[in-house]
């Protein structure tokens, strides 16, 4: 384990809900640090509604270049009633994951203990791999002929063979050091460019893995297949839209989306990497302390792993889902307890984890 190590990370707890989990996973990722013989400076970072309505904008003009020198940051959720959603997303999340080149979206996800399942007693254990910076999401069309009878909007998918190479072999090396198996979301029969396209170089990449088998599924079939059947599915590789879709989904099957995590992965580590609960600002249980910090500290432990820090991470998994099989519960998951009671709990439980 390295020692005596320091992280600098910025901390973005955002609107709604990310006020109340962020320093729920905060508080725990500083208990298993001092345990871990490492430590993480926080740099708080007041973006994102509030500082929309003050300035005019999500974060300031130069907030790229202010979370540069940092090792990672942690986010909350943004999101709130008085701004489109567009102008949120795109004004904080979409240029961090791109000008960080944070092409690897990881969103495990896991049946817990104590958490049941809408669709019944399955075991899953996935992880999907979204592609995180071009696909359908791209800035490429236009409205036209605005307010008139005519009037229509063209948007441009923009997939690149380099853009899909990239995430391919992260999803493969992923697959590789887990069953082997590697599902890829397409939709070739209808959208006839793109998708054969994808196919195509997820095909020739993962050809080059030993040890690695490639099932090609339509992104139809394989959201039934998530309801029905995801015991099998172990790793998934998918388009921007595709995976966004399918983790909310899987979030769905396992239990709760307060319990989901993803990281925004930077994986060659030449920027800092995203790590943030798959939830948003949830602004009806806002303020009240029923907030599932989970997915947060969840997203911590993804942030621990990424930065070298195995044990810890694997630690503090430990403690929350220890917390969870013991009947320590949230309202979403059926529970009594608050944001602040469950974390207190996952702060018990690592000062008692021996190990
Ligand atoms: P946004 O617009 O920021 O995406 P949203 O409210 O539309 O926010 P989510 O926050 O993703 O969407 O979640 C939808 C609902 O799921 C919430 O309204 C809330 O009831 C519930 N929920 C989400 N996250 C949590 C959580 N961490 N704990 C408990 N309930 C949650």
């Amino acid at each position: 384990m390295p020692n005596s190590e320091t992280y600098t990370i910025d901390v973005i707890p955002g609107d709604g809900i990310g006020q109340e989990v962020v320093p729920a996973a905060i508080s725990c990722l500083d208990e298993v640090a001092s345990q871990g013989d490492f430590s993480i400076q926080w740099r708080h970072r007041a973006w994102g509604s509030e500082h929309y309505h003050a300035t005019g904008r999500m974060m300031p003009e130069d907030g790229i270049e202010q979370l540069s020198s940092g090792q990672g940051i942690l986010l909350g959720a943004v999101g709130d009633a008085s701004i489109p959603d567009d102008v949120t997303l795109w004004g904080l999340l979409i240029p961090i994951r791109r000008e960080f080149e944070q092409y690897a979206n990881l969103r495990p996800n896991r049946t817990l203990p104590g958490v049941p399942s809408p669709v019944g007693d399955k075991d899953v254990d996935m992880v999907i791999v979204r592609e995180n910076v071009e696909g359908e999401y791209s800035e490429v069309g236009g409205r036209f002929h605005r307010g008139k009878p005519d009037e229509f909007a063209v948007q441009d998918a923009v997939f690149t063979r380099a853009g899909i190479e990239r995430v391919t072999r992260f999803a493969s090396e992923l697959a590789s050091s887990r069953s082997g198996r590697l599902v890829s979301a397409t939709k070739s029969n209808g959208i006839i460019h793109t998708m054969p396209f994808w196919d195509e170089v997820v095909q020739e990449t993962v050809a080059q893995y030993d040890g690695v088998s490639l099932e090609k599924v339509l992104v139809d079939a394989l959201a039934a297949r998530l309801v029905l059947k995801p015991e099998g599915v172990d790793v998934i590789v998918a388009s921007n839209l595709f995976g966004d879709i399918l983790s909310d989904l899987a979030a769905a099957v396992t239990g709760s989306i307060g319990i989901a995590p993803s990281a925004n992965l930077n994986p060659e580590g030449r920027h800092p990497s995203l790590f943030e609960p798959v939830h948003g600002s949830a602004p009806d249980i806002a303020g009240q302390g029923l907030a599932n910090p989970v997915a947060a500290i969840w997203a911590g432990a993804m942030m621990l792993q990424h930065l070298g820090q195995q044990d810890a991470a694997a630690r503090l998994e430990r403690a929350f889902t220890e917390v969870l099989a013991g009947g320590t519960k949230t309202a979403d998951l059926g529970g009594t307890a608050s944001t602040e009671s469950f974390t207190e709990a996952v702060l018990t439980s690592l000062r008692n984890d021996p190990s």
